[in-house]
């Protein structure tokens, strides 16, 4: 586990599930609409797909929206 992504999760109180495993989710992605929910974010409960979803960091684009995931990856270079 990276120590500034868990540091974030700290600070923005987001649980990271270490042993989250992969379920069928059934329906559509609840932000687009338009494709199919591969994931379910860990913060707010939204099934959403692959493109709506930060895979490595198990949330939504919704809770953590792209201009402020490249933020955070500016001031923590991987
Ligand atoms: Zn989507
Ligand atoms: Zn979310």
């Amino acid at each position: 586990m990276n120590k500034a992504l868990e540091e974030w999760a700290k600070e923005h109180d987001v649980k990271i599930e270490k042993d989250s495993k992969e379920e069928e989710i059934d329906g559509m992605c609840e932000i687009c609409g338009i494709r199919e929910a591969k994931h379910v974010c860990i913060k707010c409960g939204r099934k959403v797909c692959s493109a709506d979803f930060w895979t490595m960091l198990g949330i939504c684009k919704l809770c953590l929206p792209e201009a402020e995931m490249k933020k955070w990856r500016k001031e923590h270079p991987f």
